[in-house]
């Protein structure tokens, strides 16, 4: 057998997904003699991905060999106008180029907008595309803080949640996923489980074999929400006031735990007084449950142990979401829920992975920039607002600023954007303000990409990146508490090249001759980890890891996990937060003139807004359940796998039959940003007043434009987030057209 073995012409290499997914799947990726990758599978040895991988990554070849793959830095051809591309036809646009050529260009075309605008009028956007430690953050930081160029604050995704979590608990803990099997009651709170987190079904299932049972509170009928013991729809942005309501049944029966809240939390009695306006009825007319529900809902959750809150990141896409995600991971506070192993609740576990950034990203590099000093910091969700700025002239100390379109701000204009595992031309709120900015003649835009895209179609330069398959980095996960290394399985095909290649690079035709820049992905590896003289990490829960045991094993458990007892975090000691308690009551927000307790209001654009009376409809901008935002939307296997829902507007029959709208037909959907052409499909379980559509690309769709056409740049009351679910329109039916597709 071992003979057999050693003259396999296959070798199996330990790599990570790395897409934008709390469970951070290993996958070993079963790679030919010939250097061809044949087959992923996930990691049987791994306690969460258990051996499977989700229908996204499942056939991923199909992705990394994909014949429309870009494998060669690519140049807009002269004359060729900046905008939409027909899909298929994109390379006629562009020309190829060599890398030499490439970032030579580049450098030097950064340099002179440098020297006669100023660095800061060079804007990166980047997030998620990739979450290895590397690629989403380290070489590229360190150019952008030694060129000078605006920081970007990353906040399109998650920052609402994750900051009013922290007001709460400190850091980003929550119960491991493998204890989820433990729960008498799983509540899944604005998580689409099956949808993206399905690792953590396997334990929710056993669970309920064990007796427990589910209860999904969204207010779209998810496939999670299908399968639960009790579906409630909630109207969308009113979380924060089911919370609420909780509180006030669990207080006035009783059923709070007051061992846990003098012992672990501050401000308890302010917070008694305030839920004691949140009366069933109230919450009721505010959700759309009846106080009935609210009440049985409280009781079971209080009443039931160990009870588990997944929460997850939708509930925070509002205008009010970061209160809401602090009222809701109160609860497990209240009752004392953290004390049974397999209750309390998580919404990220990304606190655990302390990586060294100070050190990857290497901010102090500001400092030998042209300013000297850390550069301004732009908000990703204005986008759009950020390059309808066109010109800034400085008289006697005061900024006066020229604007295309939508209101601007007073600061420097952005004369080049950098974009990298991010597609804004899809993503980003205010598609429309996007478009305009993005096709401005004197923008210099480089993408660094896989894909022709809604953001390549403008680009000046389109640069080759990587899969996960293709280089080597670490991860932690938001969804588990394991370190993975992720090895390069194979060699890019054509010329495709890693972020972190691409950044030491461009540092070195800008004359960056800062020694980290030639930094080698394995020597970063060990930075990341802050990697000993004794060879093992230095962070906190990693002492025992070593960049040796993770290549053996693939991946190591951090250190307080997997332990007889259990992790049951913000049971005993001192909580990561200025009190060292479990906050109800917040000195930061109070300090900043805030409220520091929860209180519910109704977002600005919703049913309980004055732009109703216009737009009565709250829209909805799903993510596909098959695609990752709009990463895998343009492949044709995913692609029919989302085509029942795809271009499609999902409408409460009531609000169809109002406007006259049938099963099928065209519907024009709008508001003051923009309108959309989808085909209405009637679905009883939303509720009445709510519409939902599919996050697709602008490209692909049938008029050019996706969802985020209809959603605005405002931002959260915590994090300043974005609030793609904040949202009015109005529908109507379009006369005499045809199903759009
Ligand atoms: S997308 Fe998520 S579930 Fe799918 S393979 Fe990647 S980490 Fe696993």
């Amino acid at each position: 057998m071992a003979a057999a073995a050693e003259i396999s012409p296959f070798r199996i290499v330990h790599t990570v997904c790395s897409h934008d997914c709390p469970d951070s799947c290993g996958v070993l990726v079963t790679v030919d003699a010939s250097g061809r990758a044949v087959k992923v599978q996930g990691d049987p040895k791994h306690p969460v991905t258990q051996g499977f991988l989700c229908g996204k990554v499942a056939k991923y070849l199909d992705r990394v060999y994909a014949p429309e793959r870009i494998l060669y830095p690519l140049k807009r051809k002269a004359g060729v106008a900046k905008g939409p591309l027909v899909r298929g036809r994109e390379h006629e646009a562009f020309e190829r180029v060599s890398w030499d050529e490439a970032l030579d260009a580049i450098a030097a075309r950064l340099q002179r907008i440098s020297d006669e605008f100023g660095p800061e009028s060079i804007l990166p956007y980047s997030y998620a595309g990739t979450i290895g430690v590397l690629g989403f953050g380290s070489m590229d930081r360190r150019f952008f803080h030694r060129l000078g160029a605006s920081q970007l604050d990353r906040t399109i995704c998650s920052e609402a949640g994750g900051e009013a979590w922290k007001l709460v608990y400190g850091k980003k803990l929550g119960a491991p996923t493998e204890d989820f099997q433990l729960a008498k009651l799983v509540v899944a709170w604005g998580a689409n489980i099956h949808g993206n987190n399905v690792h953590l079904w396997p334990f929710i299932e056993q669970a309920r074999r064990n007796g427990g049972r589910l209860i999904v509170i969204d207010p779209y009928r998810t496939r999670t929400a299908a399968l639960a013991d009790w579906h409630i729809a909630i109207r969308p942005g009113t979380d924060g006031a089911l919370a609420l309501g909780m509180m006030q049944v669990i207080l006035n029966e009783g059923l709070e735990d007051r061992a846990y809240i003098a012992e672990m939390t501050h401000g308890f009695e302010g917070l008694a007084e305030r839920v004691k306006e949140y009366t069933p009825e109230r919450v009721a007319a505010w959700t759309g449950m009846t106080a009935g529900e609210i009440e049985a809902l409280a009781r079971e959750y209080a009443t039931t142990r160990p009870s588990a809150i997944r929460l997850n990141y939708g509930v925070q896409r509002t205008e009010n979401g970061g209160t809401a995600v602090r009222a809701i991971s109160m609860l497990p506070a209240l009752t004392g829920a953290w004390k049974y192993r397999g209750g309390g609740g998580v919404l990220s576990t990304s606190g655990a992975f302390a990586w060294d950034k100070k050190a990857l990203e290497r901010p102090d590099l500001a400092l030998a920039s042209p300013l000297g000093r850390l550069a301004r910091t732009v908000n990703m969700c204005e986008l759009g607002k950020e390059l309808s700025v066109v010109s800034c002239q400085l008289s006697e100390g005061q900024g006066t600023e020229k604007h295309e379109g939508s209101e601007g701000t007073a600061e420097t204009p952005v004369k080049a954007l950098f974009v990298y595992n991010s597609n804004p031309g899809a993503v980003a709120p205010d598609h429309n303000s996007v478009k305009r900015g993005m096709a401005r003649t004197d923008l210099f835009t480089v993408v660094h990409e896989l894909f022709f895209t809604d953001t390549t179609d403008y680009a000046d330069y389109i640069l080759p990146a990587t899969t996960f398959l293709e280089h080597t980095d670490v991860q932690g996960a938001y969804g588990h508490y394991f370190v993975q290394l992720s090895q390069q399985a194979i060699e890019p095909p054509g010329e495709a090249r890693p972020n972190v290649w691409l950044f030491g690079e461009l540092a070195q035709r800008m004359g960056f001759e800062d020694a980290c820049f030639r930094d080698t992905p394995e020597t970063m590896v060990r930075q990341a980890l802050a990697v000993g003289a004794d060879g093992h990490s230095t962070l906190a829960g990693m002492e025992h890891v070593t960049v040796e045991g993770l290549k053996e094993q693939g991946h190591m458990a951090m250190g307080f996990h997997g332990t007889p007892e259990g992790f049951r975090p913000f049971t005993a000691g001192r909580v990561p937060t200025p009190s060292g308690k479990v906050e109800f009551y917040s000195e930061t927000l109070a300090a900043q003139g805030r409220d520091g307790l929860p209180r519910f209001i109704p977002p600005t654009e919703s049913r309980w807004g004055k732009g109703a009376e216009r737009y009565p409809l709250e829209f909805l901008s799903r993510k596909a359940d098959n695609y990752m935002n709009s990463t895998f939307a343009h492949l044709d296997g995913h692609r029919k796998m989302e085509a029942r829902k795809s271009q499609r507007l999902e409408m409460h029959p009531k609000d169809a039959e109002s406007r006259g709208i049938g099963e099928g037909d065209a519907v024009r959907i709008w508001n003051d940003r923009g309108a959309l052409t989808l085909t209405a499909m009637l679905n009883a379980s939303l509720p009445a007043g709510v519409v939902a559509g599919q996050l697709d690309w602008a490209k692909l769709s049938a008029d050019g434009g996706n969802v985020n056409a209809l959603t605005s740049e405002r931002l959260t009351d915590i994090g300043a987030g974005a609030t793609f679910y904040s949202t009015l329109v109005e529908v109507e039916r379009r006369e005499g057209s045809e199903e759009v597709n």
